[in-house]
């Protein structure tokens, strides 16, 4: 969907920033196994994926902002197009919310680390 390198592609399939290659979680979205562990560094290249204490902070800003504007437009879109009611469409979207938690928390993680480590395309070779 995404070509290699660009920071779509890392986000989108969740790989390590810098190669593109390891992946960031070693389990998949939708597993529900161990949702939230990382790896420390990328298996791949061996980037850090923990910058810093305390790095995956701003990954809940990230997160709260996606989370606020999906919540309106799932219930949004219900009320106004599919005319349901707004407790209907509040409880349409608790299981939403439930089922993509996992994948919001993980996305946004991956946005964060993509703003702060750029893509490189010889991070295997020179490792
Ligand atoms: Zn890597």
């Amino acid at each position: 969907m995404f070509k290699k390198g660009t920071k779509a592609y890392s986000i989108f399939n969740m790989k390590c920033p810098r190669c593109h290659e390891g992946d960031l979680f070693p389990t998949g979205s939708f597993s529900f196994n161990k949702p939230f562990d990382m790896p420390e560094t990328c298996p791949k290249c061996g980037q850090k994926y923990f910058l810093g204490p305390g790095f995956y902070y701003g990954a809940m800003f990230i997160s709260y902002i996606i989370t606020g504007f999906f919540c309106l437009f799932v219930v949004g879109g219900l009320i106004l197009f599919a005319g349901l009611s707004i407790n209907a469409a509040f409880m349409v979207l608790l299981v939403v919310i439930a089922i993509l938690f996992v994948w919001f928390f993980r996305i946004s993680r991956a946005i964060w680390i993509n703003i702060n480590v750029r893509y490189n395309a010889n991070a295997l070779s020179d490792k």
